[in-house]
């Protein structure tokens, strides 16, 4: 069993501080990327990668850190207890979860010139029912659970996501916000842009931060289009900084999430839902996302990022996009040097003149 040893203070500034002069960039969608690569089911969706490869998750941290994520977000989304319990594993819960921080912490440690923060995670636990009083006292133990383990491994704040009820996720905030921790909460908005209840995405919001939120806002669910939709009326409800992390997916106003999508390219997808597993044509590419990033920052919108699908390529764009250059923009694309396409004097005429030909 991991316990962890006290560590120095790497972060000069919170979130909030760093928020305040200016965006801070979150790669997150840990499951998708785990999943595409092998290491985990789709449906069930728990991430065992961290107890059986956790060399994979540090490299996909790596990987994210050198694209210019901020924020090294520890992999235990969905490794609650209900995910464990649906798979029978209920026991790996604590390990699951503890070797989850750990692994993020120890990639923050292999970049200390980076100011990188690490956070913990909660998100819907698929438990909740607003008719049945016996299931609020069983989200707030799993909330609790979670939340004290980050907190022992002393995260710099918590997200709570892809949480579809305001009550639900009000559960979440008060449990992060007992811990003494910073709280950035995102709702993951259905079809009709509202939550379960029906509320709007300002009004939900405004609730959280009434509640003490640090940052709100939205993740996952849609695409960058159908996201930067709802930004405005959030904007606008609330005086906190606002956070939005989208699926990298072109998800449009017929089907704005990604869970029901159809893809006419395609016959042979069984049972015909795009989703999880063959949304690969609706893929947003990386300029999309590099536009995203920029819309959002002009729209005061400061804790930017990138959900399900999420790999480096798109994220090194949003920090690009953002005016930085990250480690990884060692290799940004020059297609100057490119054999045809280029226009490097060494390049042949006999190939650059017959680009357009290939
Ligand atoms: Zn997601």
């Amino acid at each position: 069993m991991i316990s962890f040893k006290k560590s120095k203070k790497y972060m000069s500034k919170n979130l909030i501080e760093r928020l305040n002069e200016g965006p801070v960039l979150c790669a997150e969608g840990y499951l998708f990327a785990m999943e595409r690569r092998g290491y985990l089911q789709a449906g069930s969706f728990v991430p065992e990668v961290v107890l059986e490869n956790p060399e994979v998750v540090s490299q996909l941290h790596r990987e994210f850190i050198r694209a210019g994520s901020d924020v090294v977000q520890a992999f235990t989304y969905y490794g609650h207890r209900e995910k464990l319990r649906i798979i029978g594993k209920e026991k790996l819960l604590e390990p699951l979860q503890k070797n989850a921080l750990k692994i993020a912490k120890d990639a923050r440690s292999e970049f200390k010139d980076l100011d990188l923060m690490v956070c913990g995670d909660v998100a819907n636990t698929n438990i909740y029912d607003p008719k049945d009083k016996k299931s609020l006292v069983e989200c707030q133990k799993m909330f609790e659970e979670q939340v004290a383990w980050a907190k022992e491994a002393e995260v710099d704040f918590i997200i709570a996501e892809t949480i579809t009820w305001v009550e639900e996720m009000k559960i979440a905030l008060k449990v992060i916000k007992d811990a003494g921790l910073i709280a950035v909460c995102n709702y993951a908005f259905r079809r009709d842009g509202k939550t379960r209840e029906g509320i709007s995405p300002g009004e939900a919001c405004k609730v959280l931060e009434d509640n003490g939120a640090d940052v709100v806002g939205l993740n996952c669910f849609r695409g960058p289009k159908m996201t930067i939709k709802l930004l405005p009326e959030i904007r606008k409800s609330v005086s906190c900084h606002v956070a939005a992390l989208p699926v990298p997916y072109r998800t449009t106003e017929k089907d704005p999430g990604f869970l029901n999508q159809t893809d006419e390219g395609c016959d042979c997808i069984p049972g015909g839902n795009a989703f999880p597993v063959a949304l690969d044509n609706l893929y947003c590419n990386r300029f999309e996302m590099g536009e995203f990033a920029k819309e959002c920052a002009s729209k005061k919108i400061n804790f930017i990022g990138i959900c399900c699908g999420a790999e480096p390529h798109h994220v090194r764009e949003m920090s690009v996009a953002l005016g930085r250059k990250p480690i990884s923009y060692k290799y940004y694309p020059d297609m100057s040097k490119h054999y045809a396409h280029g226009t490097d004097k060494t390049l042949k005429k006999l190939n650059t003149d017959a680009a357009k030909t290939l």
